[in-house]
């Protein structure tokens, strides 16, 4: 069976935009972002919805969230922070996954996770992954 994309990240087997990895999670730059700077959150092992996340690695969940919205908060200086968890229905990738979504005051969502936007040509998402990857590291 293809191996999940996501556990193929997890271990390095294919290019992301990493801005954070511990011994159980890692954070990388949502390819489609809604905002630049929407980041992902997964548990490297594969864990499909929050309905299978062990009971004893939810507190580390929380915390991790928490590291990477503040970094995403500090490291590109925006208002505030979305977080959203698709499970099952709209989840179009089965390993779990927190969306860390910068917002920032008078822009607003149009549609649940949509439009997408992209990054510049050239070095603007290199942008985005190493002031996040920083401010994670300065605020932990
Ligand atoms: P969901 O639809 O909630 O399952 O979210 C999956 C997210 O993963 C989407 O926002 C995609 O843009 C993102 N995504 C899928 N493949 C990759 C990838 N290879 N690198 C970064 N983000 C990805």
């Amino acid at each position: 069976m293809e191996e999940c994309i996501f556990c193929k990240i997890a271990k390095k087997e294919i290019k992301a935009d990493i801005v954070f990895e511990n011994e159980n999670f890692i954070s990388f730059l949502d390819k489609s972002p809604i905002f630049k700077g929407h980041t992902l959150l997964i548990p490297k092992n594969h864990i499909e919805t929050l309905f299978d996340f062990p009971e004893g690695y939810l507190k580390e969940l929380a915390v991790e969230t928490k590291r990477i919205a503040n970094g995403v908060k500090k490291g590109i200086g925006c208002d505030g922070i979305l977080l959203i968890n698709n499970n099952i229905i709209s989840q179009s990738v089965p390993h779990f996954h927190v969306h860390i979504i910068p917002r920032e005051k008078g822009k607003l969502l149009r549609g649940f996770m949509w439009p997408r936007t992209k990054y510049k040509d050239g070095n603007e998402e290199e942008e985005f992954r190493e002031k996040i990857a920083k401010a994670i590291e300065i605020f932990k």
